[in-house]
């Protein structure tokens, strides 16, 4: 009866699986609803927000303020990372 073995694999698959993918997400959560202010002196208010990134400038929606490059800087002044602000803190 080799149909048995199998079905009782598949059962388990879903058990084995979602916790795979649900447990990165809540992990990247917090950071993504993160706001940064650039406080650069002559910025006129530039924010980042994670969950939309800075596409035109190699960081894809999604990236954590902590995952920019290190050369990332403000696009509105030119300031760079160490030059925000954590909204909030
Ligand atoms: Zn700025």
């Amino acid at each position: 009866m080799p149909a048995l073995p199998r079905r009782g694999a598949l059962r388990l698959l879903p058990a084995i699986l979602i916790p795979l993918f649900v447990r990165p997400g809540r992990a990247e959560d917090s950071r993504l609803s993160e706001i940064w202010r650039c406080g650069g002196g002559d910025c006129p208010g530039y924010e980042y927000h994670p969950r939309d990134g800075d596409p035109e400038h190699g960081a894809p929606a999604g990236t954590a303020f902590q995952d920019l490059p290190a050369d990332w800087f403000c696009p509105r002044c030119g300031a760079g990372k160490p030059d925000f602000r954590r909204m909030g803190d």
